[in-house]
């Protein structure tokens, strides 16, 4: 099957300047051609269509969800109250959701019972619809530390290695660690510190030696320069970054997700949306350093992917332009929020090869939306188009003239 896609404004995901009247000519589940559309080739036989006043750009990837949860005001409830079924049930409904927003590829940083990396699967053999995903399976966290239930408990260099390795052994394609407390676990204070250093390390090293990328939750100070000096690839949240940390972080090249909404959501919707006091109480005292540390990491120009933590309460899966928006609004200019969510995103998962931008050859994960969105980084919340790997899963372009 051939579809050909005229007459838009292409942003290829790379930063790049915008290609007007650019077309884009997709062969099963690649890019074949891409070029102006005056020279397109033919695509006899194929389908045509025309994508005048439209933006193209490659399908966005989320690099920080949570599939089993949907927004819930009470995650944790939500957790202990689910039925691995209705877990199961409620992932595939927010892949759905991911998909039609536009979200091609998904990086579940965290699903009990190996879900995330079965619906990978499920979503690889086409069983069902949605982004493709890259899946953590359990995070790896200290005894009663950040996300224990719906991790793997370890203390110490030895069992840490070992949790990562029974992790990497079920499947999964990365590595989740917990090297602070966070919100949504009673009990713990987000700010201090969990694994130590030697612990980030053997899970580090775990994890790299397997080929594979390691994140860390990292929201104290402490906690995000022993991940850095552990050689953490990304710092999720990071809402306490400081010189030192951001020098750590450019050296090693290490990625900051910043996952700006979560907290927003959780301090806008408060007791009164049915949170529980003890996580509102958290994100209030949170709030407010998430914004100077992101714009501190953006001043500095360290590398940033785009993740919504969606999953976490008021914080549906299909939001990430809403994410995007708030980095904007931070300060960092469009056309890198672009990035953010497309190319930086695939360099962090380590998936560039093939998704991430728009280069013949690569999958075709395509969005086409009604408006600039280096203008109006808000466009990106109404995709027209949303293709992933060549197949169309929503189309809202007017029908061509018969
Ligand atoms: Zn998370």
């Amino acid at each position: 099957m051939v579809t050909l896609i005229r007459h838009a404004t292409l942003l290829d995901g790379r930063g790049g300047e915008p290609l007007p009247d650019a077309a884009v000519l997709v062969d099963e589940e690649r890019i074949a051609w891409i070029g102006p559309s005056a020279a397109a080739p033919s695509s006899e036989g194929g389908h045509v269509l025309d994508a005048s006043g439209h933006w193209l750009l490659p399908g966005l990837i989320n690099c920080h969800v949570h599939l089993c949860n949907d927004g819930a005001a009470d995650l944790f409830g939500q957790v202990l109250e689910d039925s691995v079924p209705i877990a199961t049930v409620r992932a595939v409904r927010n892949l759905r959701l991911a998909l039609e927003a536009g979200v091609t590829t998904v990086r579940d940083c965290g699903a009990a019972n190996q879900i995330a990396i079965e619906l990978a699967k499920a979503v690889d053999t086409g069983l069902i619809e949605g982004p493709r995903i890259l899946a953590a399976g359990r995070v790896v966290t200290m005894t009663g530390g950040h996300g224990h239930f719906i991790g793997r408990e370890a203390d110490g260099p030895d069992e840490v290695r070992k949790a990562v390795r029974a992790e990497i052994k079920g499947g999964a394609h990365f590595i989740k660690v917990m090297a602070t407390g966070g919100v949504l676990t009673p009990g713990v204070d987000p700010s201090q510190t969990a694994f130590q250093e030697e612990e980030l390390r053997a899970a580090a090293e775990e994890a790299h030696k397997s080929g594979r990328v390691i994140a860390a939750h990292a929201i104290g100070n402490q906690g995000i320069k022993n991940a850095l000096r552990a050689g953490i690839d990304s710092i999720e949240h990071g809402f306490y970054l400081d010189e030192e940390a951001i020098e750590l972080a450019l050296k090693q090249n290490a990625t900051m997700v910043p996952t700006l909404i979560a907290v927003d959501q959780i301090v806008r919707n408060g007791p009164q949306g049915g949170i529980p006091d003890w996580v509102v109480r958290k994100a209030v005292s949170e709030s407010g350093h998430h914004r100077e540390s992101f714009v501190a990491a953006v001043r500095s120009g360290m590398r940033i992917a785009a993740g919504t933590d969606a999953g976490t309460p008021f914080n549906p899966h299909g939001d990430l332009a809403l994410e995007l928006a708030k980095m904007v609004e931070f300060g960092l200019p469009p056309s890198a929020a672009v990035v953010a969510a497309t190319s930086a995103a695939a360099r962090l998962l380590g998936v560039a090869d093939r998704v991430g931008s728009l280069e013949v050859g690569k999958q075709a994960d395509l969005l086409l939306v009604a408006g600039d969105p280096l203008t109006d980084i808000g466009v990106l919340s109404q995709p027209r188009l949303v293709m992933r790997a060549g197949r169309i899963y929503r189309n809202e372009l007017a029908a061509p003239a018969a």
